[in-house]
């Protein structure tokens, strides 16, 4: 290519690239509902650049190429208007389906045209290379759809101005301004264009327009950088209607339906007649709170059960009316879905009956509970006076299951004074190993068939409430004896882990599925290869991590079904152990 720049050129190369440049920036920078305007500057620089290679051009075959160049941006640039424009005023559904090819039919048609124009002259009917004050220009004549894509240009201009002016209602001032900048830079332009096709040619042959178009691209591009112009996209209010994840029914003064928005057609889809134009008590016929709501011009509120599909949902309705001058205009109904919140809150109450019964239920089972025990030990007695063994086997298996009874009911009070924050715990300093003997003694007194194995280094002093220590330990072992019929040795290991002491509780029963391990401090969670074979109620975990928990610790678990089970826990050693 042989380009030989002169001062008209080379503004449209440079200016041109530039702006290019610029438009790519924007193009990045641009928010989805803005970029098509940087795809308009692209299409504009290219017009520019087109024309700047075509004005450097001294043969007939270089100025062709050039101008078929230029078109590429002459083409598409009313079609990205409508685009872009469309896209600002919040209207994307315009463009859905096959409406975007229909905007792109003409510039496609106008390109093809143009690059076999030699074989039917519809866009020029004549072509002819002439010189001017030292520069080569085509001189043609307008073929028929030269006609029709400036027709198409200026239709396209002033669609999307009107567009703009006339559909783009919005109060806000940032928004104005926007709108403003646009109509003003591209009516400068297309003023220009008008000037040329109507005939106006100062420097005779030379097309100014595409001057216009790049100055005017530069100038609201740098507007852009400068005042931050575009970084706010408008949202049309009508955009807003439809969006609203309410249903809203708007009432005409004669309480006919005017409108309503998707959401409410989704939530009527059930009714089977068009009821825009309606009268609204329609709707919900049968109904004679909604009738009242509709009639009334004071505004209101109800609950209305609706099927969805197989569903029953609540929603919390109200009206608002409206008034002008005082006179009743209409209202606005708007229908919004509380059936998640009243299934969360129906559960919240129903878990606070529940938690609220566990604690009276385990408190007053407590009082009879302890009375039963204290004449159990007074028939002890009576027993061992009696000399009767098998009497004294009798009250023996009682104050057994007594014990079980009252363990029970404590771990019940204990969950709901975990629940309710009411836990009270008393920290001291004490070596573990006298808290781990009493459990093993516990231990061994509950089975007979078990042994349980001491091993490290049990003299650790540890930080922690006694009692509460006490119970996490010997919840550990009895799970470890229950869930271990068949393996008589349980381990206890003592050990120190920085500042912590490490207890872990191992047997080599059923074991737990690793699947299962998350869910175990669950409260009233029972793994399912436990169920039917042992009692329990499943919180004894649950207190026990709670406890950790308190002390800044930590339990965990290493299991695998049928291979036994290691519950582990930490907790903090006294200040001067570590
Ligand atoms: P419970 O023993 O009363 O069911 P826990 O809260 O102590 O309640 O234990 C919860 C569940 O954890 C048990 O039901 C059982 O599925 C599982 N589990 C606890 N310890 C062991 C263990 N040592 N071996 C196997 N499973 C265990």
């Amino acid at each position: 290519m042989n380009l030989d720049l002169n001062v008209f050129s080379s503004i449209l190369l440079f200016s041109g690239s530039f702006n290019l440049f610029v438009a790519l920036l924007l193009f990045q920078r641009l928010e989805k509902r803005l970029k098509p305007f940087s795809y308009i500057m692209i299409a504009i620089s290219i017009w520019a650049l087109g024309y700047g290679v075509q004005l450097s051009s001294h043969t007939y075959n270089q100025i062709l190429f050039s101008t078929y160049l230029e078109y590429v941006g002459i083409a598409s640039t009313p079609a990205l208007w409508q685009i872009a424009i469309i896209r600002f005023i919040g209207k994307e559904k315009w463009l859905a389906g096959n409406r975007l090819a229909l905007i792109f039919l003409i510039p496609v048609t106008t390109m093809v045209l143009l690059l076999t124009n030699e074989h039917h002259y519809l866009y020029y009917s004549t072509l002819e290379l002439v010189q001017y004050r030292g520069m080569a220009f085509l001189e043609i004549t307008k073929g028929p759809w030269y006609m029709v894509n400036t027709a198409y240009f200026y239709t396209m201009l002033l669609w999307g101005l009107y567009l703009l002016v006339a559909q783009f209602k919005i109060d806000d001032k940032i928004y104005k301004k926007q709108r403003n900048v646009i109509v003003l830079g591209a009516l400068g332009p297309w003023l220009f264009n008008v000037t040329y096709q109507v005939g106006y040619k100062p420097f005779l042959y030379l097309d100014l327009t595409p001057y216009a178009f790049i100055l005017t691209s530069i100038i609201v591009s740098l507007g852009f950088f400068r005042y931050k112009l575009f970084e706010f996209a408008p949202i049309a209010k009508e955009k807003v209607f439809d969006v609203i994840q309410e249903g809203v029914l708007v009432l005409d003064r004669l309480d006919r339906v005017a409108s309503m928005n998707p959401e409410m057609r989704h939530i009527l889809k059930h009714v089977s007649m068009d009821i825009i134009g309606q009268d609204a008590k329609a709707v919900f016929p049968g109904n004679q709170e909604f009738q009242g709501l509709v009639s009334s011009q004071k505004n209101r509120g109800l609950e209305l059960e609706l099927w969805d599909e197989e569903k029953l949902r609540t929603f919390s309705v109200s009206s608002t009316s409206m008034f002008e001058d005082q006179l009743y205009t209409g209202k606005i109904i708007i229908f919004r879905d509380v059936t998640e919140f009243y299934a969360r809150e129906k559960m919240r109450l129903l878990m606070q009956k529940k938690d609220d019964f566990l604690s009276i239920a385990s408190h007053e089972l407590k009082t009879p509970l302890t009375t039963m025990k204290g004449y159990l030990k007074i028939a002890e007695g009576i027993a061992d006076k009696l000399e009767d063994p098998s009497c004294r086997d009798f009250i023996r298996k009682a104050g057994k299951q007594t014990d079980k009874l009252a363990g029970l009911i404590n771990d019940l009070l204990d969950v709901s004074k975990i629940e309710s924050g009411k836990m009270q715990y008393h920290l001291e300093d004490f070596p573990i190993s006298e808290v781990i003997e009493d459990c093993i003694d516990f231990a061994n007194n509950t089975s007979s068939n078990h042994i349980v194995v001491l091993e490290g280094n049990s003299d650790l002093q540890v930080r922690a409430d006694r009692n509460r220590l006490e119970q996490v330990i010997c919840n550990l072992l009895s799970n470890a004896i229950k869930y271990s019929p068949e393996s008589p040795v349980v381990s206890i290991n003592v050990s120190q882990h920085g500042s912590f002491c490490h207890v872990s509780v191992k047997d080599l029963g059923i074991g737990i599925p690793r699947q299962k391990h998350e869910q175990l401090f669950q409260k009233f969670y029972r793994a399912e290869n436990v169920e039917q074979r042992f009692a329990g109620l499943g919180i004894g975990l649950f207190i026990a991590n709670e406890i950790v928990l308190r002390h800044g610790g930590k339990m965990t678990i290493d299991s695998e079904e049928g291979k036994g089970a290691t519950f582990s826990f930490l907790v903090p050693l006294a200040t001067e152990a570590h």
